[in-house]
C-alpha cells in the first residue's frame, strides 16, 4: 500500500480520513500546515499528497506550487471551490486530481487507487507494473496469475477478474450491481446476487477462509462487497 502525506488543518476532517486511510492499508502522515507539507515531503518522499487547499499558513494553490518545485509526487487537491475556472487553475498548478469537499472516503480512496495505479505503471524500475499487492495477496494483471504468501491460486476467469476488481478498489465497498456490470459485463440481472455470492463463496474457499470468518473478503451488509488487507 502508499505512504500518504495528509495535509489538513482540520482537526476532525484530519482524524477521520486518517482512520478510512490507515483502515484501506496506507502508511499515512498527516500534518496541518503547508510548511510542514512541504518539509515532510522532503523527508518522507511520500507515494502520494493530499492537500487541502484551505490552509492556516499559505494559500493552498501557491503551496501546491513550491511543492512541484522540487517533487513530482501525485498530488490530489481537496478544495471547497468546484467551478471550473478553479479546478482548471489547480490542474495547471500541478494537481493531479482533486476532490471537492465535502467529499466521502470512499470517492477519495477511488481516485487514489487511480492516480496510484498511474503513477506505478510509469514508475521506473518497477517489476511487474500490472501488479496489485494487498496484505499477502498478489495479483499480477499482466500474467492474470494472483497468488496467496507466495503460493499461485487456481482461479477460473471470474473468480479472477473478481479478484482483481475489488483489489483494485481495495478497501471500497464495491456494490453487487456494480460487479455485475465489471466483471460480467452484464446489465445488473434478475438473481445477479446469487451469482456474485456464489463465485465470492468459491474464492473465499481458495483463500482459505470463509463467510463466517472473513480475512481479506468482506460482505458488507445491504450494500456490497469489498476486499480489505487482514489485520
Ligand atoms: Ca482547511
Amino acid at each position: 500500500m502508499a505512504t500518504v502525506l495528509l495535509v489538513e488543518d482540520d482537526q476532525m476532517v484530519r482524524d477521520a480520513l486518517v482512520r478510512a486511510l490507515r483502515g484501506q492499508g496506507h502508511v499515512v502522515h498527516p500534518v496541518g500546515t503547508a510548511l510542514d507539507a512541504l518539509r515532510q515531503t522532503a523527508e518522507h518522499e511520500p507515494d502520494l499528497v493530499i492537500l487541502d487547499l484551505g490552509l492556516p499558513d499559505l494559500d493552498g494553490a501557491a503551496a501546491l506550487r513550491m511543492l512541484r518545485g522540487h517533487s513530482d509526487v501525485p498530488v490530489i487537491v481537496a478544495t471547497a471551490r468546484g467551478d471550473e475556472p478553479s479546478i482548471v487553475r489547480l490542474l495547471n498548478d500541478g494537481a493531479d486530481d482533486y476532490v471537492v469537499k465535502p467529499f466521502s472516503s470512499a470517492q477519495l480512496a477511488a481516485r487514489m487507487n487511480a492516480l496510484l495505479r498511474r503513477s506505478s505503471r510509469s514508475s521506473v524500475g518497477s517489476s511487474d507494473p500490472g501488479e496489485l499487492n494487498v496484505g499477502e495477496l498478489t495479483i499480477s494483471l499482466t500474467t492474470r496469475q494472483a497468488a496467496l504468501a507466495g503460493r499461485p491460486l487456481e482461479l477460473s476467469r471470474r473468480e479472477f477478474d473478481l479478484l482483481a476488481y475489488l483489489a483494485e478498489h481495495v478497501g471500497r465497498v464495491v456494490s453487487r450491481r456494480e460487479l455485475v456490470e465489471a466483471v460480467w459485463h452484464e446489465h445488473p440481472f434478475v438473481g445477479h446476487d446469487q451469482t456474485i455470492d456464489v463465485h465470492m463463496s468459491w474464492l473465499r474457499r481458495k483463500l482459505g477462509e470463509s463467510a463466517s470468518r472473513p480475512r481479506y473478503l468482506r460482505t458488507v451488509r445491504g450494500v456490497g462487497l469489498k476486499l480489505v488487507e487482514p489485520d
